[in-house]
């Protein structure tokens, strides 16, 4: 599934290719997505300049002068940039399309989704209850310490809340608390200032690494065939359920959290 850093490293991607370019037209094969595709977006677009290329949380927003298109890459999404016109394969949904070049849509399961929105995309309600991003100055040891107080949910679920930070998914929540040495199923509330800064630098370090070893696989998002090539990351604990703890070699644990898998040392983790 793509997360944070890809869907970074896909925004860093493709925006050299699209920013300032004015759009031809639309090509939809296939508009049920998670949402349907809006019939109008060919209408809509044709003309116009894209000016921007955001992300807010897993969303990238493409911006024009009257407006916003909203993309999420769901389950199985990817984008890249291919020549107009290049012949589309099995799952290339949505093409915009520019004059040089065109930016192609591509999802197998059909869990992402394609929205247009004409005013405020922070006003969007898919955007607007979102918590800080992670990697910005609003998430800091601070705001998770403050956060945290009370609530008895278990860490790891407080971290993949997005209300609470945005972004921080699954893998990274695994190898964060491993990191830190904060046991997955502890009360959030629990943690201490000290817990808070360390849990906050390894959030930064598991992102920043991602994002850094996404940047060489830029080129993967222009040509014509294959997909972008989602990074192999260096896991700790992720995927490694039974294996043993880097660390203690004590075999390292595997439950189901909030129906996600979960990792942890119970040696290690505290
Ligand atoms: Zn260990």
């Amino acid at each position: 599934m793509p997360e944070l850093p890809e869907v970074e490293t896909t925004k860093r991607g493709i925006a050299p290719h699209i920013t300032d370019k004015s759009v031809r037209g639309v090509n939809v094969r296939q508009s049920r997505l998670r949402w349907p595709v809006p019939d109008d977006l060919g209408a809509l677009l044709s003309g116009q300049t894209l000016q921007t290329v955001d992300r807010r949380g897993k969303y990238l927003l493409l911006a024009f002068s009257h407006g916003v298109l909203l993309i999420h890459l769901g389950m199985s999404g990817s984008l890249r940039i291919v020549p107009p016109g290049a012949e589309p394969r099995l799952h290339d949904h949505v093409d915009i399309e520019f004059a040089d070049t065109a930016l192609r849509y591509h999802d197998p399961r059909r869990f992402g989704c394609i929205l247009w929105h004409p005013g405020d995309p922070f006003e969007h309600p898919l955007l607007a209850n979102l918590g800080p991003e992670p990697l910005s100055d609003a998430f800091n040891p601070e705001y998770l310490f403050a956060r945290s107080r009370k609530r008895k949910q278990p860490v790891k679920q407080f971290l993949m809340d997005s209300k609470v930070v945005v972004g921080v998914g699954n893998i990274y929540a695994n190898e964060a608390l491993f990191m830190a040495g904060i046991k997955p199923i502890r009360k959030a509330g629990t943690l201490t200032r000290k817990n808070c800064q360390l849990l906050w630098e390894k959030i930064q370090f598991v992102l920043n690494r991602s994002i850094d070893q996404g940047g060489t696989t830029l080129r993967d998002f222009v040509g014509g065939d294959g997909k972008p090539g989602y990074f192999k990351q260096q896991l700790m604990v992720y995927g490694r359920g039974g294996e043993p703890c880097t660390v203690c070699h004590k075999p390292l644990k595997e439950i189901q959290l909030g129906q996600r898998t979960t990792v942890y040392c119970t040696l290690c983790q505290r």
